[in-house]
């Protein structure tokens, strides 16, 4: 869990130690950090996405849910509240994290290596996931957060100030606060800072399309390939999630892919094969897939941390079954932290976690063969 601030600090205080940090030389994330404080709660802004109905109710088109609210009601992804037969959603201009975070914790393997991007949340999800990492945030409304005193320009100024080459929508659910992401990415995308999001993709059509044409790249996460486990463990259907990676896939957006392997629940390789197969035809044998391991935490606390070897076999089936770019994320040291050229077999870019140790991508290329690697490779 990311701490980025005091709750108990006043701005005054978070500026002064502004000052400090910066005089110190200190971390780029407790540098931004200083930015934050304390305030009354967050902003709110009518919704995009939902119909008026008779007798002052509303619809919300944004998720599959379809949520239907009586005059007074606050959604599923506790972020809108119809009030009088508009809907308002509350997660607007004040996030409950911010962090400088490295871009291979996203994670993405192919987009501008060593470099990073701000990350940026506010509270709410459309998911119950219930291993969330960050459920004290997600899954509640953004007014029962303590929220970050900083304005949109503020966090724009932070970005550019900590030299991230854009920011990324991440910790929480994006979704949940789409009115906020979307006035964020507009302004960066004007001052020439790049988009990134990371998201479950629960998400009708026409929202995440709008969002694709304004964001660089997306970090989906495939919670499992059972609908079962997409139903038990994170209480929604998988296959909205499909459709979305398609829209996505269809707006020529850059997509990487992570799974988080949960001992017993999806850690089958035939399971992982069935995905890895639909994602290759579907996506593209190109298509970055990180497997993650999991954390006991939040309601899932009975089970153990993810195996090495169980992470191997996911790995192993993923490539038996085509997929050319597969990455294990979040163990250090591992061979599949490395990028390694699909053509020939040459390590291009040598990652100890998130680190970047070295690089010999010049131009997102081989350096042995000259093979283009897909993803983002110039800033
Ligand atoms: S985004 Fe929120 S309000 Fe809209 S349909 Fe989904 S859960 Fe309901
Ligand atoms: S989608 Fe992400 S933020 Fe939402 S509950 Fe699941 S893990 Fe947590």
């Amino acid at each position: 869990m990311p701490v980025f601030f005091r709750p108990d600090w006043t701005r005054r205080e978070f500026l002064s130690a502004a000052a400090r940090l910066a005089a110190a030389g200190a971390g780029a994330a407790a540098g931004l950090s200083a930015l934050t404080a304390a305030c009354a709660g967050p902003e709110r802004r009518e919704a995009a996405y939902y119909d008026r109905l008779p007798g002052k109710k509303i619809q919300c088109h944004v998720c599959p849910l379809d949520c239907i609210l009586e005059d007074g009601q606050t959604c599923f992804c506790r972020t809108r509240t119809n009030e009088g037969g508009r809907l308002y959603n509350r997660a607007f201009d004040r996030p409950c994290l911010l962090s400088v975070d490295p871009i291979e914790k996203t994670p993405f393997a192919h987009v501008l290596p060593g470099t990073q991007l701000l990350s940026v949340a506010a509270g709410g999800c459309n998911l119950r996931c219930l291993y969330c990492q960050n459920w004290e945030q997600s899954q509640a409304k953004p007014d029962e957060v303590r929220v970050l005193d900083v304005s949109r320009e503020e966090v724009i100024a932070g970005t550019q100030e900590k030299k991230c080459v854009g920011l990324c929508y991440t910790y929480t659910e994006p979704v949940a606060y789409l009115d906020y992401m979307r006035a964020i990415a507009e302004e960066a995308r004007k001052r020439g800072l790049k988009n990134f999001v990371a998201t479950a993709a629960f998400v009708k059509e026409q929202p995440i399309r709008d969002l694709a044409r304004e964001v660089d790249g997306f970090c989906v996460s495939i919670k499992g390939w059972r609908d079962e486990v997409y139903e038990k463990v994170c209480g929604i259907k998988r296959a909205p999630v499909l459709d979305a990676l398609r829209v996505i896939k269809e707006e020529k957006r850059w997509l990487e892919l992570v799974y988080v392997v949960i001992p017993t629940y999806n850690d089958d390789p035939k399971e992982v094969d069935g995905m890895a197969k639909w994602v290759r035809e579907n996506l593209g044998a190109d298509t970055p897939l990180h497997f993650a391991r999991f954390f006991p935490e939040y309601k899932m606390t009975d089970l153990p941390r993810t195996p090495v070897p169980a992470l191997d076999a996911c790995v192993s089936a993923a490539r038996d079954a085509g997929l050319r770019y597969v990455y294990v994320t979040n163990v250090a040291p591992h061979e599949a932290n490395h990028t390694v050229c699909a053509d020939c077999g040459e390590t291009v870019i040598r990652r100890l976690g998130f680190k970047v140790l070295e690089n010999r991508a010049k131009g997102g290329k081989c350096p042995k063969c000259s093979h283009a690697l897909p993803g983002i490779w110039t800033a």
